[in-house]
């Protein structure tokens, strides 16, 4: 049986239908990029997310990038974030000259360990960075009152975890601006790049506005000094399609989780691998089912050799990478990040996965541990 890590093609054949009149829509009209329908798509996200505005740009990256680019990040400036993460959430604040400060995770959720924030800020800190990890939301609440009492912007990453909630609250919806992509891979993902930025502050969002196109408010006059990064409006047309299945596919995302969870204690695996914790206040949109095991690599390629998709999300932190080494963190730094990027492993968690390959999955994993 052949499982694969994500399954596009399942996803675009049901709603084929849908989505390729909508497409040929865009053909006649001939507008292509920002336009009716990216600000269509735009109100929805923002409804989506429970904030007032939202602004589409060309990728997750770019939100990121637009984000401190409006809260006026300069060269030097520190911005704190995690070291377990997509290489992206850093990669903006060095783009800027500005400099990542790291907080180490917690062992359970992978996401910024709240009880270190308070001793890594400094006056030089512009902004805080808080990533939902996998489909999971970080602890706003902590991380939202020590960021308030300082008066520090905190600009959500969000990009994996569109629908995601903690305390009823959606992820993007309680930071100064959330940023969200719409990477094929993502749990709403278009065809090509994309992203979106929320917020519920107006002037930022005008200032956000105007800095993705070339910083200017009306044409040839320019405010500010911005970049090109727009959303096309054939993605926002495949994203209107999509939006509408969200969160029955979330739904199925979760109902997998839990089958997960069900396989894994039946087949007496539970003191074999750790399984995702959810912390009681989120509601989990499982981007990724994301596993531990000391036997990570030798399961990894087992499974491979076995036809099931596996990924390692992530197997350097982001303070050991190469590009890194000039910030000065040494190995052993962030302790609980270096061992879960040691031990973490994907599994297909897709909403298409059918039964029979989920129960195939968790087999193949009990024959490895049965083996070793
Ligand atoms: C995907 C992702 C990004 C970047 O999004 P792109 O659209 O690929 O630029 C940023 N942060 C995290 C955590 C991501 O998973």
């Amino acid at each position: 049986m052949n499982v694969p890590l994500l399954d596009l093609q399942a996803q675009f054949q049901s709603i084929r239908h849908e989505l390729l009149p909508s497409i040929e829509a865009v053909c006649e009209e001939q507008g292509f990029v920002l336009g009716p329908r990216v600000a269509c798509l735009e109100q929805a996200i923002g409804k989506y997310a429970g904030t007032a505005h939202a602004v589409g740009v060309a990728s997750g990256s770019d939100a990121l990038l637009l984000s401190l680019m409006a809260l006026g990040v300069e060269p030097g400036d520190e911005i704190v974030t995690t070291p377990f993460t997509f290489f992206s959430t850093t990669g903006v604040i060095s783009r800027l000259r500005a400099i990542p400060v790291f907080v180490d995770i917690q062992p359970d959720t992978f996401n910024l360990d709240p009880g270190q924030l308070a001793a890594a800020i400094t006056d030089r800190t512009k902004a805080i960075i808080p990533v939902h990890l996998f489909g999971q939301c970080a602890d706003m609440e902590k991380i939202i009152h020590i960021a308030m009492s300082r008066n520090i912007p905190v600009v959500e990453d969000a990009c994996q975890a569109i629908g995601a909630a903690r305390n009823g609250v959606r992820a993007g919806g309680v930071g100064t601006t959330g940023c969200f992509s719409f990477f094929p891979s993502k749990n709403l993902g278009g065809f090509g790049d994309g992203g979106m930025i929320t917020t519920h502050d107006e002037s930022l969002a005008d200032r956000l506005r105007a800095l993705r196109v070339h910083g200017s408010r009306s044409d040839y006059h320019h405010h500010l000094i911005g970049m090109n990064s727009r959303l096309d409006a054939l993605q926002a047309a495949v994203l209107q399609v999509k939006l509408k299945y969200l969160d029955q596919w979330t739904e199925k995302r979760r109902g997998n989780a839990k089958g997960y969870q069900r396989l894994f204690e039946r087949a007496g695996l539970l003191d074999r691998v750790t399984l995702p914790a959810v912390e009681q206040a989120n509601y989990h949109v499982y981007n990724q089912f994301t596993i531990r095991t000391s036997k990570r690599d030798q399961l990894s390629t087992y499974l491979t050799e076995h036809g099931i998709g596996n990924k390692i999300y992530y197997p350097v932190p982001l303070h050991l990478q190469e590009c890194y080494q000039v910030l000065g963190y040494e190995k052993g730094r962030f302790p609980v990040s270096e061992q879960a990027a040691q031990e973490v492993l994907s599994l297909p968690i897709y909403p298409e996965l059918s039964d029979e390959q989920q129960g195939y999955v968790v087999q193949t994993i009990k024959a490895f541990f049965d083996a070793c």
